[in-house]
């Protein structure tokens, strides 16, 4: 039966008469079908968010609901994909309507004719159960997409295919112990506000490689776990993200624009498609999945658009992979829910936020993790979650920014003041943190030795002395601390401008391996280490600073990739020697 509108304003719609209608069904509005969501009920009347422009669209109109709650579709075909927050193709939509999004299209989301490739995994008999994996897809060059069967069916494999299918073609049938015959295909359907369900959880214990130093070395994320990039204008949060989508060391990446402004999202759909994977040398998409939302589109699909993301994240972790989400910016995010809570006339809570503002953030956040999948054969996946705040004004102290950072575990400020002395990354070291330094710790000092993080600690405390120490030199003058002072400041500027600071332009330096970040930081902590040793036996501090190795640990950076570990191996033999020189101290 289907129910009438009776009010529109903006994307928030009025309807009575949908008394078989459910809270969070997908209806249908209009004679445009235009896409909805149920957001409540009273009685038979609902408040329902339109995904698409309203104008037009009055009371009388009729509404029907599909049953069904929002989901998003899975299978072969969503890699190199670029979506908008529904999870509608842009690329098919712009090949039907052009550049303009017109309205009530409906597109699906994975091609319906297009063959895949499928070599089962399994045998007739087999005993199978939700998430058991029953063949694989050659999706991209870069991902192998596994079948996985979906949730809420068991039992035996009574006849399993082989070729090519399209993603509505059985695959496979089981018998259910109730003795139903189940055919599977390779398209699933997810609900995207419901996180998909995995057998067990654990504490993330792998760092995440960005070949980032500042995050790597400085402030790690797990892999499975949560950040967030706060930042103002311009300090550099798009770079972050760009690098942590390309660098990665993870198998598929979900980057969510969700209502940025239109020619930033332009840049990431312009500049994806034409990235290299530094690992396979594959374009990035091949690993990537888009989606779309700029600040132009209606406020609903950039509010649903972050779970979309998530919904397909998850999708991917579930078959064993590690998937990185990257939703830029969740303060867009919360103005959508902002606007359409003002216009539900619910009681706005801080900045006029509405007061489950912190509840949503914390269930996206909480999608991340480290699990063991379903389907018995205990494969882990991972999920990691990085959002990116924009405080307006860059104040880190109004309600967004303040409920993610109760939620994140590592947080990256971003500083204007660095930006703007062209210190980039951007990072603060000073009030940035990472929660992970603990858990993390065993996994570095297996893989790079127990050195690796006592450098880093060092030079944390280094770089927290230097801020106390440019006080007093404030008010008293570089001449008059001590030398050992003075060295503190020195080695602090070396670890700023030789380690922290990295050129994502510059080719040789934009990507930094563990091995490699640890080397460049021992030349530095080593070299500190030398001079005390050097001023206790009176050496000249001036000489101490002057010293051609010096210069060279300046420039490890740009020592090519092939050949660093021998450089920077002869960079401290000279260090030695000429540190030692200064004083007479003996040589090792
Ligand atoms: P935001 O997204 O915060 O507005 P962007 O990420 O667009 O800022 O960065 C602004 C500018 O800062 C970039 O155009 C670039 O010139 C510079 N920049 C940021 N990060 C780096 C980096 N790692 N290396 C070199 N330049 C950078």
């Amino acid at each position: 039966m289907a129910g009438k509108i009776v009010k529109v304003s903006g994307p928030l719609v009025v309807a009575e008469g949908l008394s078989d209608a459910n809270m969070a069904d997908v209806v249908r509005l209009g004679d445009q079908k235009l896409i909805g969501e149920i957001l409540n009920m009273t009685g038979d009347s609902a408040s329902i968010q339109v995904y698409e422009e309203t104008s037009g669209l009055g009371p009388g109109a009729e509404v029907t609901t599909t049953g069904v709650p929002l989901s998003v579709e899975l299978g072969p075909g969503l890699l190199d994909n670029i979506y908008d927050g529904i999870q509608r193709p842009l690329r098919e939509m712009y090949k039907i309507a052009g550049d303009t999004i017109k309205r009530g299209i409906s597109v699906p989301s994975l091609d319906r004719t297009k063959k895949w490739d499928f070599t089962p995994t399994v045998r007739t008999g087999a005993r199978v159960e939700s998430g058991t994996i029953i063949g694989t897809v050659p999706e991209t060059s870069a991902v192998l997409h596994k079948i996985m069967v979906p949730n809420g069916i068991s039992g035996t494999v009574t006849d399993i295919k082989s070729g090519e299918f399209t993603v509505e073609e059985t695959i496979c049938t089981v018998r259910t112990d109730d003795g139903q015959e189940k055919e599977i295909q390779m398209l699933q359907r997810w609900p995207v506000r419901v996180g998909r369900p995995y057998s067990k959880k654990f504490a993330p214990d792998t760092p995440l490689c960005s070949g980032q130093r500042v995050i790597d070395t400085m402030f790690p994320i797990a892999k499975g776990g949560t950040a967030a990039v706060p930042g103002p204008f311009g300090s550099g949060k798009t770079m972050v993200q760009h690098a942590l989508a390309k660098w990665s060391d993870v198998d598929v990446v979900v980057y969510i624009g969700c209502g940025e402004r239109g020619n930033e999202m332009t840049d990431v759909l312009m500049e994806f498609p034409e990235l290299q994977d530094p690992r396979t040398g594959e374009p990035l998409m091949k690993r990537t999945i888009l989606i779309a939302n700029t600040s132009d589109m209606p406020v609903a699909a950039r509010e649903a658009s972050i779970y979309t993301g998530i919904t397909i994240a998850e999708y991917f972790r579930d078959m064993g992979y590690d998937v990185t989400v990257i939703a830029d910016s969740t303060s867009r995010w919360a103005e959508a829910l902002r606007e359409m809570s003002g216009r539900l006339e619910e009681m706005p809570g801080e900045e006029g936020y509405p007061a489950y503002l912190a509840s949503r953030l914390a269930q996206f956040y909480e999608r991340a993790g480290c699990i063991e999948c379903l389907g018995g054969d205990g494969r882990r996946g991972s999920l990691t979650a990085i959002g990116a705040v924009s405080p307006p004004g860059g104040d880190i102290s109004e309600p967004v920014s303040q409920a993610t950072m109760r939620i994140v575990k590592v947080f990256w400020g971003l500083d204007s003041a660095l930006a703007y002395a062209r210190h980039f990354p951007a990072i603060n070291w000073l009030n940035s943190y990472s929660l992970y330094m603990d858990t993390l710790k065993p996994w570095y000092d297996q893989h790079f030795g127990k050195e690796y993080m006592i450098n880093r600690d060092k030079a944390m405390s280094i770089l927290q002395a230097e801020a106390e120490l440019q006080e007093i030199v404030k008010l008293v003058g570089q001449d008059s601390i001590s030398p050992e002072d003075r060295l503190t400041l020195e080695t602090a500027k070396m670890i700023r401008e030789d380690f922290l600071q990295q050129n994502a332009f510059f080719d040789i330096d934009n990507y930094s391996s563990y091995d490699r970040q640890a080397k460049m930081l021992r030349l530095i902590i080593k070299y500190d280490e030398k001079c005390r040793e050097a001023i206790k036996n009176n050496a000249e501090i001036t000489a101490l600073f002057e010293i051609p190795a010096r210069v060279k640990i300046g420039r490890a950076k740009s020592v090519p990739v092939e050949t660093y570990p021998t450089e920077y191996a002869q960079i401290e033999e000279e260090m030695d020697k000429e540190i030692k020189d200064l004083y007479g101290g003996e040589l090792l």
